[in-house]
């Protein structure tokens, strides 16, 4: 049996244009608390099975991933299978993650219980963009559910059967009230949802489209997540396996056509291996094929304005002395572009200060592991990086220097396969946080509650007090923290929840 994908017919989660998006969020705002009432275990319930018919019609969604971004059909069974993995993790952690926790109250507060738990925000608006169709809106989307939330979806104007595929088959999975619901349109459903009474926005899409985004939600103080846009860097230190990381980094800037937020657009690669390194990364990009044909490995440009987006940057870099190791501006044949490689770019050239986000690769040699983090770190972007080294105290030990929100040592994008891992940037990369821990109580507003269990023999908070009430306390607090710790405080493994472990 396949899924009935709604085209915006009335009734069926999914509307068009910003003149729906006031009924999508009040229709949405209506089943939230049916759906909060079912606690994490009956949202766990319900998210699995939706989990479950997913992976039955992986090739349906595969079908619809590819028909409206030109992807190739591995591409899009990556996306399927990591939509699997993140749903997965949120409806399993939810409750451990968000539940009621105690936590100490403290000497001065004794008498006193003290919890936190998480509760959902309401009705949370996504934003997402077409070059992970399904992957990309799954974090929010999964995590608000999750939470206890009801979510209104709009997906890219260029992806809008998928965004409803989605909602149809979760419709199907978990029958009621429809808690995920779809708007689809263009950049205006998008500012209506912004400015609609939702009580969080989560944007996936390009830093400058984030900003307006940040601007539409100030207006009702709405708080908002921006997953923005990158330019990930890899750093090869003289002793890394340079055939692995030739490997990855033509994996990490090539698949999916280039158009992926942590794709690679840079590396800085040490002097003495550079050489070596170049000629490994040439011939692997050079080996893979680009088009139409079935055993192609990089699809279509999706966004037809930005093959000139590639072309200039390409451009820019040659007519400023790049050297061209392969391709160059004849790569670039609407809505194609196949492999470019350039070494020797400018620092200062839109190739290497601005987002690609198509498949080119710049490599620049660097004197040493610290010219590589100052020119990883100077760059407006912050979204994710890797280092390859043998070493790996030396590769964490780098990752601590990058101004980043995500780095893989010895592997590429690993970070977004790893659901228990918080997912986003600094900088112009946006703020907030998607996926893991951090991604649930993005989605969440703690709620800290006291209970008294006995009458404190001290009054502080009366004005009813003895006279000696506060200066007996003053020698207490003196007693008890008035000198400096001797040892370095409680030990950082004591106090994690969730099973997070220091290293
Ligand atoms: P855009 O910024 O163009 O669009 C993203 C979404 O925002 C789309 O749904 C778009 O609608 C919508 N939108 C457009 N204008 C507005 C507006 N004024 N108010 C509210 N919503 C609006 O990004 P793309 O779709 O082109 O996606 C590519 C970008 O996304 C790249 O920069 C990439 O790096 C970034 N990205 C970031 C990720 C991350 O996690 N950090 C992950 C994946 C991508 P419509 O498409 O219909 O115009």
């Amino acid at each position: 049996m396949t899924a009935v994908i709604p085209d915006h017919r009335p009734g069926s989660g999914t509307a068009s244009g910003p003149a729906a998006v006031a009924g999508a969020v009040d229709g949405a705002r209506r089943a939230q608390p049916d759906w909060e009432a079912l606690g994490f275990s009956g949202r766990k319930k319900a998210l699995d099975a939706w989990r479950v018919l997913i992976l039955r019609r992986t090739e349906e969604l595969v079908a619809l991933i590819r028909e409206e971004t030109g992807k190739t059909a591995d591409d899009a069974r990556l996306e399927v299978v990591l939509v699997a993995d993140h749903l997965r993790w949120a409806a399993a952690h939810a409750g451990r993650v968000l539940g009621r926790r105690r936590v100490s109250s403290g000497l001065l507060m004794f008498n006193q219980s003290a919890t936190v738990e998480y509760r959902p925000l309401g009705v949370v608006g996504v934003i997402g963009p077409w070059n992970y169709p399904a992957f990309i809106p799954i974090g929010p989307v999964a995590a608000a559910l999750a939470a206890g939330n009801t979510v209104v979806l709009k997906p890219s104007e260029l992806t809008p059967r998928v965004g409803a595929w989605l909602a149809a088959t979760l419709a199907e999975a978990a029958p009621g009230p429809e808690v995920l619901r779809i708007v689809t349109g263009d950049g205006d459903t998008g500012a209506a949802l912004c400015r609609a009474a939702v009580d969080k926005v989560s944007f996936t899409g390009s830093s400058a489209t984030g900003r307006r985004v940040m601007a539409a939600c100030a207006e009702n103080l709405t708080p908002v997540v921006i997953e923005g846009g990158g330019k990930d860097a890899m750093i090869v230190a003289a002793d890394a396996d340079l055939e692995a990381a030739a490997d990855a980094a033509v994996w990490a800037a090539m698949s999916n056509a280039g158009q992926t937020c942590v794709g690679l657009e840079r590396v800085y690669v040490v002097d003495g291996v550079a050489d070596r390194f170049l000629d490994l990364v040439t011939e692997r990009a050079a080996a893979l094929r680009t088009g139409e044909r079935p055993d192609a490995d990089l699809g279509r440009i999706v966004l037809p304005r930005q093959v000139e987006v590639i072309r200039s940057h390409v451009q820019d870099a040659v007519a400023r002395g790049a050297r061209v190791l392969l391709g160059g501006p004849r790569s670039i044949s609407a809505p194609y572009v196949a492999p470019v490689v350039l070494a020797e770019v400018p620092e200062d050239s839109t190739a290497l200060t601005e987002e690609t986000f198509g498949p080119v690769l710049v490599v620049n040699r660097v004197s040493g592991v610290d010219e590589a983090v100052a020119r990883t770190n100077a760059s407006a972007y912050g979204l994710g990086a890797s280092v390859y080294t043998r070493d790996r105290a030396q590769g964490r030990r780098i990752a601590a220097r990058l101004r980043t929100g995500m780095v893989s040592v010895n592997a590429v994008i690993a970070f977004a396969g790893i659901p228990a891992l918080p997912f986003g940037g600094t900088g112009d990369s946006g703020f907030g946080r998607v996926h893991g821990p951090d991604g649930l109580r993005e989605f969440s507003r703690s709620q800290a509650v006291t209970t008294q269990r006995f009458r404190p023999l001290m009054q502080p908070n009366s004005f009813g007090r003895h006279p000696d009430t506060m200066r007996t306390l003053v020698r207490m607090v003196r007693a008890l923290h008035g000198r400096r710790a001797l040892s370095g405080g409680p030990s950082p493994r004591r106090g994690l929840p969730h099973g997070e472990r220091t290293t």
